[in-house]
């Protein structure tokens, strides 16, 4: 059932909403916006965006797997994790939503990942329709609609305040749980402002990004392609389009020696670097070239071609304004589609 906000109780639904769990906001802080636990007083951010995405919450930078203490001839296995407790996210746009099936798809697949389930379990995401779309978004190129975004709670900015959808029995328990901050009301609420927000994404440039040269099955016709050498010819291999990407999912699992044991913890990494995948005989794709192929075509080719069509990318825009070197997958996708000499 739909129920509305207004605008003025914005506080007393944060207020109310973190009494029952921690909420993690979107807070602008210097030149980033990040999730932070919301308390009394903290100004949550009109921006469209959080510098990096919300799969920090399921998918954390580092984490602890497992612990060895040696006593002697014992050695003692220490499961580090703790009982965990619900969670909130709030303002989770369409394109972030939208990633979380795509790591549901690599970590709750069989062998299931328990440490990224047991937060997806716990999480409670609460979405927000973009209201003022970036000329960087392109979700809609990846067939997702920015004005009704997945979620648990969808909240959609309407003149007055917003309205607030359920979709999910986690979302329909939460909102009834904190029942008297809202007001009921009609179904057609959000209509207006979806409206407005399909309008403005129909207007944006790269909603029309050509994908028909992509998919499964298009291994053998790109991966010899000549363009890649010149495409890859400006990537310094940092990683940072790999650490803001909601649907970058690699990681890479180390020990470290405390002197009387080991902690194993498991890190993000990325494919964009030369020691990513390195085994005992050295490393597969040995030039930058290769490596930067291999982001592209797995999101591209490789995960459609594993996941029923669905591609790795939600067009969430973030590599396009974060690339030291200004090189993205939507000059990967032009290029590509248009040829060389283009
Ligand atoms: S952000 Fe740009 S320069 Fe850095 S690894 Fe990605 S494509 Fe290369
Ligand atoms: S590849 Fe770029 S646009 Fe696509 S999901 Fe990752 S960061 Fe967003």
């Amino acid at each position: 059932m739909m129920k509305f906000l207004k605008k003025e109780h914005l506080t007393r639904f944060f207020d109310a909403a973190s009494a029952k769990m921690t909420v993690y906001v979107p807070v602008d802080s210097g030149k980033t916006t990040d999730y932070k636990a919301y308390k009394p007083g903290i100004t949550v951010s009109r921006k469209l965006k959080t510098t990096r995405s919300a799969k920090d919450f399921f998918f954390p930078q580092t984490e602890s797997l497992v612990e060895f203490k040696v006593n002697g001839k014992n050695i003692e296995i220490i499961d580090p994790r703790k009982e965990r407790e619900d969670f909130a996210v709030f303002g989770v746009r369409a394109c972030d939503v939208r990633s979380f099936a795509i790591l549901d798809k690599v970590y709750l697949t069989d062998p299931v990942d328990t440490y990224y389930k047991s937060r997806r379990d716990h999480g409670l995401i609460i979405s927000m329709a973009c209201t003022r779309p970036a000329e960087t978004c392109f979700c809609n190129a990846f067939g997702i609609d920015a004005a009704a975004p997945e979620g648990d709670v969808v909240f959609t900015e309407t003149e007055n305040g917003y309205a607030v959808e359920a979709k999910t029995e986690k979302g329909e328990a939460f909102l009834d749980s904190i029942a008297d901050v809202f007001e009921n009301a009609e179904d057609n609420i959000a209509d207006e402002s979806r409206t407005k927000i399909r309008e403005i994404m129909a207007k944006l440039l790269l909603g029309n990004l050509d994908k028909t040269t992509f998919g499964g099955g298009k291994t053998e016709e790109l991966f010899s392609r000549p363009e890649w050498a010149s495409l890859s010819e400006a990537c310094l291999a940092c990683g940072t389009c790999t650490f803001v990407c909601p649907t970058c999912q690699c990681y890479d699992i180390k020990d470290y020696d405390t002197g009387h044991g080991v902690k194993r913890f498991r890190c993000w990494d990325s494919c964009m670097y030369s020691d990513f995948t390195k085994m005992a005989h050295g490393n597969p794709r040995l030039t930058q070239k290769e490596r930067f192929r291999q982001r592209f075509m797995h999101k591209l080719v490789y995960f459609p071609e594993n996941n029923d069509g669905e591609f790795g990318c939600v067009g969430c825009g973030r590599c396009l304004v974060s690339c030291p070197s200004s090189m993205n997958i939507v000059k990967v996708m032009k290029k590509l589609t248009e040829g060389e000499n283009k």
